[in-house]
């Protein structure tokens, strides 16, 4: 049998092959897009690359039969046949596309794949060809057919790997290598379609049947434009769709990194909130939190085990409150005090179990929460040894420091109020402060009564000044030897309206805590410098001291005032002494230090008043400008026992400091004796005269035997000292 000669126009099978690479170019690019994170775009790009693709892949074999000619035969297509084999393109990428997305290309999936593919672009070639309806029928080599189905595979199988080889080529060599491997995929899909042309022979005088229908000339230059053109808006798009993708990949990398790093400054913010940055123990908000969560189980288990559990059902919490923290801290320095703060919190929670919260609350105070305790008394040994714990000295920057601590424990559900238990525990260490330190109490519901009773006072203590309620009452002062007065102390008295005289000692805390003590103490001064000018108007020339609080030392302006007092009543500032108690001086060591140069240097006398309650040695006070020195009451009521040899000791170190010793609280003649005998120099208590209003004093001054002889002018005259 005699053949056709079948004839090829080389540019359009060049087109062929470059449509071909086209369309594997734009297949590569579509794969990075069907695996995006975005599962939802990913679909489209898969549906739309796979009808780009198809139809590129397609339109690829459209063109190759368009190069083909048969000698003197008119070709056409038969439209089924040419649209299945366009569904039959669209399928294969589909099938490429979606084995593409996948994260890794296994040997079962490139040979499924590729399987598929090959059937598919086998089913594209043939039922294309199957549209050109030729009559005798075409005459089919099956080597070749099954030449073109292996070439077909082979491509199939290239193509999936080339997909997957390309992920890992680095983005700068990435379109390089893609355009190589697409020219590469171009030649094979090239290869198979003209492979699978040349397994056809046509029999001399055959005809085309479907030459009516779709004619190839007509219908080729539509194709082909129509396929590159989509093609080419699927690259432009994927591009575009890269570039956003990129983008939208940088912006949710920056917002990942700007995530982790709000995450990571609210962890820090939040550990902030709960807990304490010095010694990283849980704070006040941390501890209420769990002290709240531990009330409710003790309760519950209360209720559950009405008596069995409930001896295990208690909780405990401690007060726990450093003596003498702030001069370590004035003294050494603030980083001393931090260390001795780290060592107390360790110390604290080597004594407790690991269960049991110790938080630290505030400058030197701690809390702790102690759970599961069977008895009230297992708390106070724990309270116990925890003030033992805290005497051992310190090891700060190679110096020993020796601090105590002042515990107040409460017990629940046995003492009070499920609400109040800090506020209790802070009260009963109150209390243990008050019995001088270096103890620990059990809360006891008395201790605060006084709390309400307080507030009422602190109400009133407000309006006392303008109200006129306030008076100082003047106590002399005796010159030991001559018994001469040497001067008096002012006290504050406040003649409450409806509870009568209020004592010093009671409201001058108060008013100190909350803020009152300037303007009372401002108020002091005025009126100690008043009545120092009236009496002198008088022709008594007393000099006057007044008791000023460590919170007056810290005001910016007592200096001005002091001078100002003075200078509008006429008064010489060697006529006034201040008396600051040895521990408010102790207290805030630099505000005294630098208060007291400035008073020193605007003329004024000073003086430390309640000498030996404060554990200051007196080296330490050296630093102090003062010139006199007042030993405390509770060493003059035990003159005749231990005390003796601790007056006799002060007396002689304050003389040699160049201080003058003052006696308080003398009440019986013995006292006095032993007193001037260990060489004190002034003397003041009852035995001579208890605190009297201005006129009683006055009056006091006449009659007595230890009134001044002379009188002398008090202003501006700095040696003027009556009776010495
Ligand atoms: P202080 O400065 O040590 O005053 C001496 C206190 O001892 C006075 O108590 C006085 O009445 C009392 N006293 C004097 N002689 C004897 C005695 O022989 N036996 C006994 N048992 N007591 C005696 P007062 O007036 O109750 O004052 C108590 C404290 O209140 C004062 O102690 C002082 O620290 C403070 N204070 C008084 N007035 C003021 C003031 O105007 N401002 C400041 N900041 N504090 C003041
Ligand atoms: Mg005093
Ligand atoms: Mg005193």
């Amino acid at each position: 049998m005699n053949f056709l000669t079948a004839r090829y126009d080389p540019w359009l099978v060049l087109t062929s092959v470059w449509i071909a690479s086209l369309a594997s170019y734009v297949a590569l690019d579509l794969a990075k897009r069907v695996r995006g994170p975005d599962l939802q775009v990913a679909r489209i790009w898969w549906v739309a690359g796979s009808l780009a693709m198809g139809t590129g892949i397609w339109s690829m074999h459209f063109t190759g039969m368009l190069a083909f000619s048969l000698s003197g035969v008119a070709l056409g297509y038969t439209l089924p046949a040419t649209v299945l084999s366009w569904i039959a393109g669209v399928a294969v990428s589909g099938v490429a596309l979606a084995v593409a997305s996948r994260g890794r290309l296994g040997f079962r999936r490139l040979a499924t794949g590729s399987i598929a593919m090959a059937l598919g672009i086998c089913a594209m070639h043939y039922i294309g060809m199957a549209a050109l309806d030729m009559a005798p029928g075409v005459v089919w080599d099956p080597l070749i057919v099954a030449a073109s189905a292996a070439i077909a595979l082979a491509a199939s199988a290239a193509a999936l790997s080339i997909f997957f080889w390309l992920r890992t080529v680095s983005q700068r060599h990435g379109l390089w290598m893609q355009a190589l491997a697409a020219l590469a995929m171009g030649l094979a899909i090239s290869g198979m379609h003209y492979t699978g042309m040349a397994a056809v022979s046509f029999p001399e005088g055959s005809v085309c049947l479907s030459a009516t229908q779709l004619s190839a000339d007509r219908l080729g230059a539509t194709v082909i434009v129509a396929s590159v053109l989509l093609l080419a808006a699927t690259q432009f798009t994927s591009v575009l769709d890269a570039r956003m993708q990129g983008k939208a990949n940088r912006l949710a990398q920056s917002l990942r990194e700007a995530n982790a790093k709000l995450r990571s400054a609210f962890e820090e913010l939040k550990k902030h909130a709960f807990i304490d940055v010095l010694t990283g123990l849980p704070n006040r908000v941390l501890f209420e939190d769990r002290l709240a969560h531990a009330v409710a189980r003790c309760s519950r288990a209360d209720r559950r085990h009405a008596d069995a559990a409930r001896a295990a059902s208690r909780l405990a919490v401690l007060f726990v409150d450093l003596d003498g923290f702030k001069p370590v801290n004035d003294s050494l320095g603030h980083a001393a005090g931090d260390i001795v703060l780290k060592q107390v919190a360790t110390r604290l929670l080597h004594e407790v179990r690991s269960a049991d919260t110790v938080a630290r609350i505030g400058g030197d105070e701690f809390v702790l929460l102690v759970e599961d305790l069977t008895s009230a008394d297992a708390a106070l040994a724990l309270a116990d040894r925890l003030v033992r714990r805290l005497a051992q000295p310190f090891d700060v920057l190679h110096t020993q420091v020796e601090l105590s601590a002042s515990i107040g424990t409460v017990v629940y559900p046995d003492q009070g109020n499920a609400a109040k238990l800090v506020a209790h525990a802070d009260a009963a260490m109150y209390a243990a402060k008050r019995a001088g330190g270096n103890t620990h109490a059990l809360f006891e519901s008395h201790m605060t009564a006084g709390a309400d009773a307080q507030m009422a006072l602190l109400h009133d203590l407000r309006h006392a000044a303008e109200r006129g309620e306030l008076h100082l009452y003047y106590q002399p002062k005796i010159e030991g030897r001559r018994g001469a007065v040497s001067g008096v102390e002012a006290l504050l008295r406040w003649n409450h309206p409806t509870r009568g005289p209020v004592s010093p000692a009671e409201f001058i805390p108060i008013a100190e805590r909350f803020g009152l003590i300037g303007g009372i103490g401002n108020w002091v001064i005025d009126e100690a410098c008043r009545q120092m000018r009236a009496w002198w108007a008088d022709g008594l020339h007393l000099r006057v001291a007044v008791n000023l609080s460590v919170h007056q030392l810290r005001q910016e302006d007592l200096v001005q005032r002091i001078r100002d007092a003075l200078v509008r009543n006429d008064i010489s500032p060697a006529r006034l002494t201040c008396e600051i108690t040895e521990s408010a001086a102790m207290d805030d060591l630099e505000a005294t230090r630098r208060a007291f140069e400035k008073l020193v240097h605007s003329g004024v006398q000073l003086s430390i008043d309640d000498f030996g309650t404060g554990h200051s040695s007196l080296a330490y006070l050296r630093s102090l400008p003062a010139t006199q020195l007042k030993i405390d009451r509770s060493f003059v009521q035990d003159i005749g026992g231990e005390s003796g040899a601790i007056v006799d000791a002060v007396v002689r170190l304050a003389h040699a400091l160049g201080l003058r010793v003052v006696a308080e609280g003398v009440e019986t003649e013995d006292q006095r004796d032993r007193l001037l005998a260990l060489g004190c120099d002034e003397l003041q208590g009852f035995l001579f005269a208890r605190p009297m209003a201005p006129d009683a004093l006055a009056q006091w001054l006449r009659q007595s035997q230890a009134a001044p002889a002379a009188a002398e002018p008090i202003g501006s005259r700095p040696t003027s000292m009556m009776a010495t």
